[in-house]
């Protein structure tokens, strides 16, 4: 046991740390500014990808930070059964009129993880139809591949099978259709949700969950247009609840606040995290339309879901500034403007004979890598082609 303690120290310099890799050491990031991560020996790392989608204002602006401090110095934490508070009103209120294109009346949920915020999401829709009287309706329609976050039912909507192999005895079983591939044919992978839904029996399916357009699984495809009306149409024609997942793709990464807005989409319920306040502290949001959330007001009087840290001031002050901020400097039509110059660029790329599709809308963006072009052939896992790339 100490040798392989000893060991452990050997191959990463993290301490007491239980780290998210244990078989590799990586740098120790201590400051960043605007695109830059600077780690220990003053290395300058330009954060392209802000994280994972995450850090979409930039490093150290200095409004978020004093937003957060004055917070905490105000008042650091109540209990969302006893109080509301300032902070969480005041982020809803702000969010409510970039979200309402989307989900009519917008009523938004704060908790701390994109993965809490699906899970909330799959619990309210399910509470819908119990407090409608139809408690059959307890399955979830999701694509494959698709993510939707790391506790056990956003595992379960997800198809990555890495991820799940060794948990699958504690999964739940939901079914997948196949994700878009925004090549012209995404009509029929619409049409299979009508199949799915008739194979499983509408009486028991609660919502379909998406992402509108991809993200980390699908490497930001963008649907066909005829998709989202397609499988709106039959959600309702059905009776099903739509779930759209922004968690990744919202928040302006694509030039728009949502990604739905590309569609006209309207989702009943939205998940949003990551982006939501730039990376500042932990936030994220569970949003249903008023019309719901009225019905379980006037049916049992609560959402059955609980969580120490929902609605917790400090981190919905970071949300509040960062929202702001978006504001005050358009960065979403930024987002889009860059975007535009962004892919124009990303084509060049294109004479690499290893690059397949290039996809996304404004500053989220995909690049497919193949072994053969002609024949759509992935790589390997095992060359591990990406973490290669990533190294490089
Ligand atoms: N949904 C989507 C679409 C995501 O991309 C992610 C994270 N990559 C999640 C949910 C889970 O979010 P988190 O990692 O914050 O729990």
């Amino acid at each position: 046991m100490r040798t392989a303690a000893k060991e452990l120290n050997s191959i990463t310099s993290t301490g007491a740390l239980f780290g998210r890799k244990l078989n590799v050491s990586i740098p120790t990031a201590v400051s960043g500014k605007g695109v830059w991560i600077f780690d220990e020996h003053n290395n300058g790392y330009l954060d392209a990808a802000g994280g994972c989608a995450v850090v979409n204002v930039g490093h150290g602006v200095t409004e978020i930070a004093e937003a957060i401090g004055q917070q905490a110095e105000t008042l650091a934490y109540v209990n969302g059964t006893q109080f509301t508070n300032v902070a969480a009103e005041g982020l809803a209120d702000a969010l409510a009129p970039h979200l309402s294109a989307t989900v009519p009346d917008p009523r938004c949920y704060f908790l701390s993880t994109g993965s809490e915020a699906v899970e909330a999401a799959i619990k309210f829709a399910r509470q819908v139809w119990v407090e409608r009287g139809k408690p059959g309706k307890w399955q979830f329609i999701s694509r494959r591949p698709s993510y939707h976050g790391n506790t056990l039912a956003g595992l379960s909507l997800s198809a990555r099978e890495h991820y799940k192999t060794a948990f699958l005895p504690l999964l739940l079983p939901f079914e997948k259709i196949l994700a878009p591939l925004g090549e012209g044919e995404d009509l029929q992978l619409a049409e299979a949700l009508e199949a799915m839904l008739l194979k499983l029996g509408p009486e028991n399916v609660a919502a379909f969950i998406a992402e509108p357009i991809g993200g980390s699984s699908t490497a930001a495809t963008v649907p066909d247009l005829d998709y989202w009306p397609k499988v709106r149409k039959i959600c309702n024609r059905y009776d099903v609840l739509l779930i759209a997942d922004e968690v990744m793709c919202g928040m302006g990464r694509t030039g728009r606040w949502l990604a739905s807005e590309h569609f006209g989409l309207q989702a009943d319920i939205v998940t949003l995290g990551k982006g939501i306040n730039g990376g500042y502290a932990p936030l994220s949001a569970m949003v249903a339309s008023g019309e719901l959330v009225a019905e379980i007001a006037q049916g049992s009087g609560q959402f059955l879901h609980a969580g120490t840290y929902s609605h917790t001031p400090v981190m919905c002050a970071a949300g509040l500034a960062t929202v702001q901020y978006l504001e005050k400097h358009q960065l979403v039509e930024r987002s889009a403007e860059m975007g535009n110059l962004l892919h124009n660029k990303l084509l060049r790329l294109k004479q690499f004979s290893s690059v397949g599709k290039i996809q996304g809308r404004g500053l989220f963006a995909g690049i497919e890598f193949l072994d053969d072009p002609a024949l759509r052939k992935p790589f390997q896992r095992n060359r591990k082609f990406i973490e290669k790339l990533v190294a490089e």
